[in-house]
This record gives structure tokens, C-alpha cells and sequence, in this order.
């Protein structure tokens, strides 16, 4: 139960570092406006917004103007839902567990920025 809960507040984390990751080198607020395609602008539902899955069940296509999603937003979903889920079965359910999960979620975010931006100083 403790590693599928890792697993899915993973999965759900690394939706969140999607934005963080596109929002923040353009210095957008990450909590304002709602999730939008980024070819279209059509505001997102929640049927939109299910990690990994609306990926596959939307064939990697916008729902609205069915332009190509980035296989990277389900790859940093689950890659954090899988290092959550890593990460559980070495941390038992407590403090010490989250505090893995959010230097986990930490590294991912810088990662993929770095990945884009390379700044951060080596
Ligand atoms: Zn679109």
C-alpha cells in the first residue's frame, strides 16, 4: 500500500514539476493561469491532467488541436513517480520519507532545468 501511494503522489509530483520546469526559465508564475497547451492555449481539464495516462490515451496529441504533446512531460511524470516509488521501499511511511521524496522532486526539477537552460553552475 506504502509503494503505491509512493508511486502515485510520485506520478502526481512530477505532473506539478512540469510546470515548474516550463514556467519557471521564463519567469511565469507556476500557480497562475490554470495548465494550457502550449501550441493552442485551450485550458486543460482534469481529464487532460492525468499523469502518464492522458499521454497514452490521447496518443501523445492535444485534445483540442491535436498538435504533438513532448513525450518528455510523461517521461518526468514517471520518473518521479518511479523514483518515489524506489525510494519506498527503502524509507519506511514518516518524515524521513517525504523529506526523500521532496529532495527527490528537488533534483528532477533542477535536472530537466539544466537540461534546457544550463545554468546551474557545474
Ligand atoms: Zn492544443
Amino acid at each position: 500500500m506504502w509503494s503505491l501511494f509512493a508511486l502515485l503522489l510520485g506520478l502526481v509530483v512530477g505532473s506539478f514539476l512540469n510546470v515548474v520546469i516550463h514556467r519557471i526559465p521564463r519567469k511565469e508564475s507556476i500557480a497562475f493561469p490554470p495548465s494550457r497547451c502550449p501550441h493552442c492555449g485551450h485550458p486543460l481539464g482534469p481529464l487532460d491532467l492525468v499523469p502518464v495516462l492522458s499521454y497514452l490515451l490521447l496518443k501523445g496529441r492535444c485534445r483540442y488541436c491535436a498538435r504533438p504533446i513532448s513525450p518528455r512531460y510523461p517521461l518526468v511524470e514517471a520518473l518521479t513517480g518511479g523514483l518515489f516509488l524506489l525510494a519506498s521501499r527503502f524509507y519506511p511511511p514518516g518524515v524521513e520519507a517525504f523529506l526523500v521524496f521532496a529532495f527527490l522532486a528537488f533534483l528532477v526539477a533542477l535536472s530537466f532545468l539544466d537540461l534546457d537552460t544550463f545554468e546551474l553552475p557545474d
